[in-house]
């Protein structure tokens, strides 16, 4: 992995993406990586909790490019990686594993998270939020058993709304 990129964006959601995607549409030249903490390479996460949720759609069909194409535009994903600090001065991020990136422009797109609920009953096994694939788990199976998996989404459909409950029906769930 080099170390220094003339483009450095941190944050692989939709709005990182899409800067280092826009970059090369406006024929910029120079190198560019996407540092990003999950493991993916950036993906839409509405179809999370809609097709996605649903099984109407895999993955792939919800990347927001196939991984054959950031090669193509010469654009490093550095997935998996967290910047944990940032030297304006130097023009330089450390990551999580204590390497350092140097960058000439940095764009940081790091979005937001998921605010937890603080009421009663907010740890209660069952109730989740939906931020990432993680989240959903990779085969929409959680941690494998797909009886807990379904029984711990119906309780969230019940405090998560309308949309999620329809989406659990659609794939079979007996909510
Ligand atoms: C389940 C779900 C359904 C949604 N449905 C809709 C919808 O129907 N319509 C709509 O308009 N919007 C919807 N949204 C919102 C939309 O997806 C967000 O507005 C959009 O994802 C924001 O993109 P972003 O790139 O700004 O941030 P994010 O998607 O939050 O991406 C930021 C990325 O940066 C990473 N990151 C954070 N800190 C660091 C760090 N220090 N180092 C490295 N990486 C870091 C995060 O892990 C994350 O991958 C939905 C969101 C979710 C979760």
């Amino acid at each position: 992995m080099a170390n220094q990129y003339d483009v450095l964006v941190v944050g692989g959601g939709h709005g990182g993406a899409q800067a280092a995607i826009a970059l090369r549409q406006r024929k910029f030249e120079g190198s560019i990586a996407v540092v990003g903490e999950e493991s993916d390479i950036p993906y839409e996460r509405p179809p999370l909790s809609k097709e996605y949720l649903a099984r109407e759609k895999d993955f792939h069909r919800i990347l927001i490019r196939p991984a054959k194409l950031w090669e193509e535009r010469a654009v490093s994903m550095l997935t998996g990686r967290r910047v944990m600090s940032v030297d304006l001065k130097a023009h330089r991020v450390t990551i999580n594993d204590g390497e350092a990136i140097s960058y000439g422009q940095l764009i940081w797109a790091t979005g937001g998270r998921a605010r937890r609920l603080s009421c009663l009953g907010h740890d209660l096994t069952g109730v989740h939020s939906v931020r990432s694939r993680a989240d959903v788990g990779p085969d929409h199976g959680g941690a494998g058993d797909h009886d807990t998996h379904r029984c711990d989404w119906r309780r969230l459909y019940r405090a998560g709304g309308c949309r999620r409950f329809f989406k659990a029906r659609q794939a079979g769930d007996r909510a």
